[in-house]
């Protein structure tokens, strides 16, 4: 009770007094808890971090939520592409935003550190959205995209290490910590996709995008009026100081390593195994540049990253949890793609009379984190007490295992849609639900761990890997849905099932692989 009234009296008047920017007299009113000021036991830095990216998120899946629909739309203004070209497309733009996330960690670490990048980022966002905003065909189109993708990169792997910087001490809290951020992150996405959804599907696509910009404008206002006052010096450092961090030395094989992805590519556009010159093709030159330069940065971090024996064995964890999760956003990601277009052609979406807009099903990811967020962080909590070990690999495999039953699911619904009917929205919910309950298994665990794992010089750098991993599974999940054109409906089961039996399958194995693999984590939990 004492807590509360604490609480109450003490931290809530601090917090929203910032908010309602309270003349100065009136703060010195209010009684300065005596260290660091905390809001439910949490850094009130975090909730500065959490609205921001909330903001940030309402920006980015909204305006996923519509994009693959506004790409092969061809009566309402989109821009009329064939579903292989759209879902490519698809597939390029959510990779890059990930993809990126590695020169913004590096950016953050060796040149502007975390607090600018985000500033800047989430201005280059707002940039992108407005130029989206404005319906000048596929040209200025195409470069809103590319726009956003840059900003997002720059923005989003170091706003989550600024979140990993304000619980130095590590431990089940830091866990909590990402729990929490990782809410923002979905009640963004939750409105962001209701109106940006209901805009562009209803009103225009391009108010849709319009309200995107708007978003990413609010996350940039609570970024910098409430981030002064409670981020401290958080992100403001630049963390790679030595000449090997920075990479200064190794321009050289920089060079010779871009050489060898452009000489890999060339020799598959000759050879006639890539075509680069249509949207699938770029895809696929994709993936493998995303594969090698994964690949290469362990590579290269293992051997010339300078460090010892217990940090190598760690990096070589996060290069499984890595593959794992790269894994698990194929699945995950089909959301804005396969599913997308499940949900529009194949679902019934009237709801006692009303047509719900179909992007909205994306909704059920987000709703169902925020409803079992809690249920899960208190499970966390009651396994430990009982000190019952659920170590950080076993609910990897249990993550893809649950992906895997998602899709069992998905592979009864398309067969009932191939029969001619359109499927109760129970199968879908249900999907969706399966793999909500993975994504909570992995994704802020998955943060978390990385952010523990990662040797302190290369955190952004590997938090930027994170979302390399996210990026190869956004690109297969686009690639995924380009089997789903009009002519190739019969395929849909059997596509289902191999998403199932992978995920099944890589899951079985992990489990048998996680004992030795907490091994190798060498201590942190
Ligand atoms: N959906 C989450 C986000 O956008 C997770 C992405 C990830 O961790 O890869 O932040
Ligand atoms: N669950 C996703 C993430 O946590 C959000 C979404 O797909 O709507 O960011």
């Amino acid at each position: 009770m004492r807590v509360y009234l604490q609480l109450f009296f003490r931290y809530l008047p601090t917090f929203f007094g910032k908010l309602v920017n309270f003349p100065n007299e009136m703060e010195a009113i209010i009684e300065k808890p005596q260290n660091t000021p905390t809001f439910f036991g949490h850094p009130i830095g975090l909730f500065v971090l959490f609205f921001t990216e909330m903001w940030e998120r309402f920006s980015y899946y909204g305006m996923r939520a519509i994009l693959l629909l506004f790409l092969i739309d061809k009566v309402r203004g989109g821009l009329g592409l064939n579903e292989t070209e759209g879902a490519a497309i698809y597939g390029i733009y959510t990779a890059s935003v990930y993809l990126l996330s590695l020169p913004g960690g590096w950016i953050a670490d060796t040149l502007l550190g975390q607090r600018k990048s985000i500033w800047y980022g989430g201005l280059i966002i707002m940039l992108g959205h407005i130029i989206l905003a404005i319906p000048a065909g596929p040209g200025l189109f195409y470069t809103g995209l590319c726009v956003v993708a840059m900003g997002t990169g720059l923005l989003k792997p170091n706003i989550s290490s600024i979140v990993g910087e304000l619980y130095p001490e590590g431990g089940a809290r830091k866990d909590a910590g990402f729990s929490i951020f990782y809410m923002g992150i979905n009640l963004g996405s939750l409105i962001g996709i209701s109106v940006v959804g209901y805009l562009g599907q209803r009103v225009g696509w391009h108010y849709g995008f319009g309200a995107a910009a708007v978003a990413m404008g609010l996350g940039l206002i609570t970024f910098q009026i409430l981030g002064q006052r409670y981020l401290g010096d958080h992100g403001k450092q630049v963390t790679a100081t030595t000449e090997v961090e920075q990479g200064s030395g190794s321009n050289r094989s920089l060079l010779a390593f871009v050489g060898l992805l452009i000489g890999v590519l060339l020799i598959l556009q000759w050879s006639g195994v890539l075509d680069m010159t249509t949207a699938p093709g770029l895809a696929q030159a994709m993936g493998t540049i995303i594969c090698l330069i994964a690949v290469s940065y362990f590579v290269y971090i293992l051997v010339a990253g300078g460090l010892d024996a217990v940090e190598k064995k760690r990096v070589a964890v996060l290069f499984v949890f890595f593959m794992a999760s790269a894994l698990f956003w194929a699945g995950n990601e089909q959301q804005g793609s396969s599913l997308q277009i499940f949900a529009d052609r194949y679902t019934d979406l009237n709801f006692f009379g009303w047509m719900v807009p179909s992007s909205w099903f994306q909704n059920l990811n987000p709703a169902f984190i925020l409803t079992f967020s809690p249920v899960l962080a208190s499970l966390w909590v009651f396994l430990a007490n009982r000190k019952i070990d659920f170590s950080v690999p076993a609910k990897f495999a249990t993550s893809l295992l649950l992906l895997g039953l998602a899709y069992v699911i998905m592979v009864f619904a398309s067969r009932l849609a191939l029969s001619g009917v359109k499927t109760s929205p129970v199968y879908l919910s249900f999907t969706y639900l399966f793999f909500t309950l993975g994504e909570l298994f992995l994704s802020p665990v998955g943060l978390s761990a990385f952010s523990k794992l990662a040797p302190r010089r290369y955190t952004s750098q590997l938090m930027g890997l994170w979302f390399v991993g996210t990026s190869l599974g956004n690109l297969i999940a686009g690639l995924f849905a380009g089997g789903f054109d009009e002519k190739n409906v019969q395929q849909m089961p059997s596509m289902f099932q191999s998403v199932a039996y992978f995920s099944l399958g890589f899951g079985l194995l992990l489990m048998l692989l996680a004992r030795p693999l907490k091994k190798w984590m060498g201590g942190v939990q």
